[in-house]
């Protein structure tokens, strides 16, 4: 650490006190200090950085008595280094030397200009093209969550109100890259994430600042505009948002395309668990394929990845939101336009991330040639776009103001330059000036070559050559042998071993503003760059509407060829307690293996629970889940996998499915197991799909049964939802007996000499057997092991659980009659008079109880 320096200890440089200066203020980043051609870091910010970076630590002299330590990184290369540093959660403040090197006394003046996060990225080089980048402030307050995101790269900017326990699920919707937060809230969940959590002083989240300061922001009265009407705890949030965001960009604030507010009840809610089981857009081991997002992504843009993975997290609840999007998917299919469309947007550039760019300024060269390059593109797929409702909006929003293309194709060259400050960006025709200026560039060697001829006639010298190289400049060159013949205004510029160079006052002119051409023109380049940009700012909102036009089409075309080339139907939706499928797949399994057995399911008024028995490796889990991602790819309004769907209202989708132990957490398998349960019976509707795969499992065998049996119950009375509850206690199956609304099916598998044979196929009915040890030979348990179990089952069904003395579970005494069992020890315990007996009566008595039970 550095130590502070006072009277008896040795001031630090001038040097290092400016460094100091600038890092006091960023003190929870990385400094990325600049000097010449790098990026310095030093004392502690050094050290960290070799390690996270792995490149060289070492000192540069000494201050206040210290040696320095230091590590740096070349100035070309920052990008690949902030990368990495922003991919580990770091965030770096970026300084420069803003003074002018020429005239300042003592170290030029450097000012922190930019701040990179990982919550705030637009550059391209360090965003992940296929995911939404998000910052995300939370505002906790009385078991209330406000919650305000925003993407920078694409301007959605998002606000919703919620209870504090969907913090998880929308963590897990969400994906912040980073979340702000109070320093003073009390939000343990976010001590275990792996997310950079960014704590700031409370009164950043004040309502009344926010709201003033929004307000002022998008030139409105206030946020009832954008359906903010009563109260709202995330404005807080979005307030904190807008301010991070602003000193991470150096001041400027991004023209952001408006304020949302979103309510629960738009979708189809998923807990945090029930994303991470159906594997939705990550396996349950975190890895990206195969998933349902992986199997479905075929987009052409990057535009079109990203709200396919949204759409999938964001299922739909209204019918007619969802129709409009199937009914476009189906014209598609009808007419193949899909395909064309395909082949249109492979041409596209990420207009949505470019608009995101231009309006924070720092837009390049190459985004504004790939953007009008992508214009250029519009008309053709509008003309590809087939004939249904849902594409005329789309079409009109694909159709932005042709000024926007004309601006672009006048103002930057076909293939302009990586780096503005190299010019060749602007193109020709577009300033006199600018041509002016390249003109005299370009005219120089006509212009020598003119002046050579006319100093040859004038001299008689026939080798006299007027030249230009980078370190003499311009100069006439004459060979020792003329010497004589020189004209008394040329002057001397340098000697060679055969020839002299000379200049005259006409060169020096000449030389003069060719030199001064160059650098007026990089300068000329970036101011009218600059120009384009800010006349571009105008037409943000329309480049926006375009880029969600873009990845809307993407993504429908995208459905329509999967669904075309699986096979998949468009389901049906009505207002009756039901869903109706008919061969339904597991989308992601059937496109693994080669013979998937498709299996329907049945739910209705009378039939909501389906208990599901059968052999481990049955295909108990993939049947349940194929049955959640059919019902949810329905409601993003994709075609699914089956022959028939009819679906009714559905509210929202659970899953208990799986032993995951979340030991960050610090939570067993068990502990989850329940906690997940408690999560169901507390919110399940008669309109939520809910999977319980095994619930019990995670204990003792009775305990486990008891438990398994009195969920199942809750389920079945309270819920009334439709629920897929697969379980190896058997004695479960009984409660079809009870309960109309309960029916056994089963997954079944034939022995086949020694060996099992899974069928795959669900029938009505509970299983015959389980075929546990089946299994567990099929896995290569040693054969020893197999034949003592053979044995130790025979002897087990001979000795049932109810002729072994225990009590049988299902029996109608143990849990349903609230009267308790009559026994002697009881009867002698309920005849006693307590408070009548001497201690020694109570002892002797106890002791004849307890003799009683024994
Ligand atoms: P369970 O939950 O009953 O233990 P799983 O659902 O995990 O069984 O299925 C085990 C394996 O069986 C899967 O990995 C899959 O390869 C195969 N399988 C499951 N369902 C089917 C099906 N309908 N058709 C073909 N193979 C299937």
């Amino acid at each position: 650490m550095v130590k502070k320096t006072d009277s008896a200890t040795p001031q630090h440089t001038p040097f290092m006190a400016q460094y100091l200066k600038l890092k006091a203020e960023n003190a929870d980043k990385l400094l990325f200090f600049r000097m010449g051609d790098f990026y310095e870091l030093f004392y502690d910010d050094a050290v960290k950085a070799s390690k996270l970076l792995d490149i060289t630590l070492t000192t540069r002299g000494q201050s206040a008595g210290q040696p320095i330590r230091m590590a740096g990184i070349p100035y070309h290369a920052c990008e690949v280094y902030l990368a990495k540093l922003v991919k580990l959660g770091e965030s770096v403040a970026i300084a420069e030397q803003v003074g002018d090197v020429a005239t300042s006394k003592g170290p030029v003046e450097r000012k922190v200009v930019k701040i990179v996060t990982p919550g705030t990225l637009t550059d391209a080089a360090l965003l992940d093209d296929k995911q939404e980048n998000r910052l995300l402030a939370l505002v906790p307050f009385k078991g209330r969550l406000g919650m305000a995101w925003l993407s920078l790269a694409s301007g959605d900017f998002a606000l919703m109100d919620t209870e504090i326990e969907k913090l998880g699920s929308e963590l897990e919707r969400l994906r912040p890259a980073e979340v702000l937060v109070a320093d003073d809230a009390d939000l343990a969940l976010l001590n275990n994430l792996t997310i950079p959590v960014r704590k700031l002083a409370p009164w950043q989240f004040d309502a009344e600042t926010a709201e003033r300061n929004l307000s002022r922001h998008f030139g409105t009265h206030d946020l009832a505009g954008f359906g903010v009407t009563e109260p709202v705890l995330a404005v807080g949030g979005a307030g904190a948002l807008l301010e991070y965001v602003r000193t991470t960009q150096g001041g400027a604030l991004p023209a952001l395309a408006g304020l949302r507010v979103e309510h629960a009840t738009q979708y189809i809610e998923l807990d945090a668990a029930t994303r991470r089981n159906l594997e939705l857009t990550e396996t349950i081991r975190g890895e990206p394929s195969p998933t349902l997002f992986s199997l479905l992504d075929n987009c052409a843009t990057g535009m079109g990845s990203r709200l396919l993975r949204h759409w999938l997290h964001h299922p739909l609840r209204n019918h007619a939101r969802i129709l409009e999007r199937q009914q476009a998917i189906g014209a598609l299919v009808e007419t193949g336009a899909y395909a064309d469309l395909h082949a249109v947007l492979d041409q596209v550039a990420d207009v949505e991330r470019i608009a995101g760019r231009i309006a924070l300024q720092s837009a390049r060269p190459r985004d504004l040639s790939s953007l009008r390059d992508s214009l250029a593109q519009l008309p053709s797929l509008i003309a590809a776009l087939p004939d249904a409702p849902f594409f005329g909006g789309l079409a009109q929003a694909l159709a932005p103001d042709v000024a926007i293309h004309a601006l672009l194709a006048a103002a930057i060259l076909p293939e302009p330059s990586v780096l503005l400050r190299e010019g060749g960006v602007i193109a020709d025709g577009y300033s006199p000036e600018l041509d002016e200026l390249r003109g005299i560039q370009n005219d120089c060697g006509a212009y020598l070559a003119q002046m050579e001829a006319r100093e040859r006639e004038r001299t008689g010298i026939a080798t006299l050559r007027v030249e230009y190289n980078r370190v003499a400049g311009f100069f006439i060159e004459i060979t020792n042998s003329y010497l004589d013949q020189v004209p008394p205004d040329y002057r001397r510029r340098q000697t060679m071993k055969n020839a002299e160079r000379y200049i005259t006052p006409e060169l020096k002119a000449f030389e003069d503003k060719a030199l001064s051409a160059q650098d007026r023109a990089l300068a000329l380049e970036k101011q009218l760059f600059e120009a384009v940009l800010a006349q571009l700012q105008t037409h943000l909102a329309a480049l926006r509407l375009a880029a969600q036009a873009l990845a809307t089409v993407d993504v429908l075309a995208g459905f329509a060829a999967h669904a075309v080339s699986r096979g998949y139907i468009a389901p049906e939706f009505v207002d009756e307690m039901r869903i109706d499928i008919d061969a339904g797949r597991h989308p992601v399994v059937e496109a693994q293996i080669d013979d998937f057995i498709p299996n329907g399911v049945q739910f209705s008024l009378t039939r909501k629970l389906l208990l599901i028995t059968g052999p481990n490796m049955g295909g108990k889990s993939t049947y349940m889940r194929q049955v959640a991602l059919i019902v949810l790819l329905a409601h993003v309004g994709s075609f699914v996998p089956a022959t028939r769907a009819v679906i009714g209202k559905v509210d929202r989708i659970f899953t208990r499915i799986g032993a995951s132990d979340d030991l960050a957490g610090g939570r067993s398998t068990f502990m989850v197991e329940m906690t997940e349960t408690a999560n169901i019976l507390n919110n399940a509707s008669e309109h939520s799909l809910v999977l319980m795969d095994e619930v019990g499992r995670g204990t003792s065998t009775f305990d486990g049964l008891a438990l398994a049996w009195s969920i199942a119950k809750q389920l079945i009375e309270k819920n009334r939802a439709y629920t897929l509850f697969a379980t190896h206690y058997f004695e479960l199956t009984r409660l079809a007996q009870d309960y109309p609304v309960v029916a056994n099916v089963h997954l079944d598998a034939v022995e086949h000499k020694d060996r099992i044979v899974f069928l795959h196929a669900v029938q009505e009915g509970p299983a015959s057997q389980s075929y546990g040890i089946a299994v567990a030979q099929l896995a290569g348990v040693p054969r020893d092991a197999i034949r003592l179990a053979k044995k130790k089952l025979l002897e087990l069904e001979q000795t049932s659980i109810s002729t072994n003395g225990q009590p049988d579970l299902f029996a109608p005494t143990a849990f349903e009659t609230d009267e308790p069992e009559s026994h002697p020890a009881l009867e002698a315990l309920l005849a006693l008079d307590p408070d009548s007996m001497t201690p020694r009566e109570a002892l002797d008595t106890l002791y004849a109880i307890r003799g009683l039970v024994l």
